[in-house]
């Protein structure tokens, strides 16, 4: 009786390890635990910074040769870190080219808080006389160049009539074009009309046969703010708004226009202004390298609508005198 009951009990026992067996093998797997979340302590790899803006060009050659073609004896030198080509015989005219452009760049940074990308690489070319000047316009495509010089960031170069110029309008005429081949390193091509003169004129307008001067009130532009005066009295200014919504072929038309007076007014305006001054130091950065530029960004940026900054700046303007 007991040896039936031991075997039975086998039998069970049997079946049972049989039957687990068979259910670990073939039954139902158990859910894998959820991986846990590691939180990586190490920071991950910085990507290296791509800055906005474009890379500098050297002049073309061929547009050298056309340079040197309008000129009489031209020479090769250095103005500051630009490849100088020249043919004017004032030496002091090449002394002002050094004084303004070689401190260019760090004025720039500091003034704007913009950083250029790369080294500059472009050339400037100094003519003697107004027509060689005019001469090499034409050759390069521009029809109007009745202008006291240029810039053309995309060819790598800048072309001022040096000779034909008093000192004065040469120092800043070219720290005025230079400036164009700054903010195109900085910010890239396509910005505001407003905002690439009034940046390029920052710099340019207090430059003296000295050197570069400071943004200080109104020194520089005494003419430019007597001009705008006149207008807002005689109500034939542009309003603000209108002003930075201008496109580049809307800009300076007709024969009465204020729009170099008031790019250039309103951004000194805004880089002196003690709250307004950061604000607009970056949007500057925040636009830099955009392909698209929308005015409305601008007030939205100083915290203003556009009647509070038109209302301010006007007031600011007819301050002056
Ligand atoms: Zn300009």
């Amino acid at each position: 009786m007991i040896k039936r009951a031991l075997r039975i009990l086998l039998l069970f026992a049997l079946v049972t390890v049989l039957g687990l067996g068979l259910w670990a093998r073939y039954g139902p797997k158990p859910k894998p635990a959820p991986a846990p979340v590691v939180v990586s302590q190490e920071t991950p790899s910085e990507a290296p910074e791509v800055r906005p803006g474009r890379d500098s060009r050297p002049p073309e050659a061929h547009l050298v040769t056309a340079a040197k073609g309008s000129m009489r004896n031209p020479s090769e030198g250095s103005c500051g870190p630009y490849r100088r080509v020249s043919d004017v015989r004032q030496q002091q005219l090449l002394e002002i080219c050094e004084r303004v452009a070689a401190p260019l760049e760090g004025a720039f940074r500091r003034r704007f808080g913009l950083e250029p990308r790369g080294v500059p690489r472009e050339g400037v070319f100094l003519f003697e006389s107004r027509k060689a000047f005019q001469s090499f316009a034409q050759k390069d495509g521009r029809l109007r160049a009745g202008y006291a010089g240029y810039a053309n960031g995309a060819k790598g170069f800048v072309a001022i009539p040096a000779g034909s110029l008093d000192p004065e309008i040469f120092a800043t005429t070219l720290a005025h074009e230079l400036t164009h081949l700054l903010l195109r390193r900085a910010m890239g091509p396509g910005l505001p009309p407003w905002l690439s003169e009034g940046l390029a004129d920052a710099m340019g307008d207090p430059a003296t046969p000295a050197g570069l001067g400071e943004l200080t009130g109104f020194a520089g532009v005494e003419g430019q703010a007597r001009r705008l005066r006149d207008a807002y009295r005689g109500g034939v200014a542009a309003s603000v708004q209108s002003i930075v919504s201008r496109r580049r072929s809307e800009f300076d038309q007709g024969a009465l226009s204020f729009d170099y007076e008031q790019s250039a007014l309103l951004v000194r305006f805004l880089l002196l202004h003690p709250a307004l001054g950061p604000r607009f130091r970056s949007f500057l950065e925040d636009i830099a390298g955009a392909s698209i530029h929308d005015p409305e960004q601008l007030p939205q940026a100083l915290g203003k609508s556009w009647s509070q900054l038109d209302g301010e700046f006007r007031a600011w303007v007819l301050a002056s005198g």
